[in-house]
């Protein structure tokens, strides 16, 4: 829709601009290191990356942590 440099996208995590484009609608954000989808913005899907570099998805690990309690 715009393309204006200032109207980039927003991290979904942490709410950065510094966001950057790894792929078609995947980006990846260099202030918490999360990528995540683009495709749709009402519930993008977000990936956190672990110390071996793979990524799973942030929904995943919330689940994890309320099984835990
Ligand atoms: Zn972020």
């Amino acid at each position: 829709m715009s393309n204006n440099p200032n109207n980039r996208l927003l991290c979904p995590n942490c709410g950065s601009r510094q966001v950057g484009e790894v792929g078609p609608q995947r980006h990846y954000c260099r202030s918490c290191y999360v990528e995540f989808d683009s495709g749709g913005e009402d519930n993008p899907q977000v990936y956190l990356i672990d110390d071996e570099g793979n990524l799973f998805s942030f929904e995943d690990s919330v689940q994890e942590a309320k099984d835990d309690h």
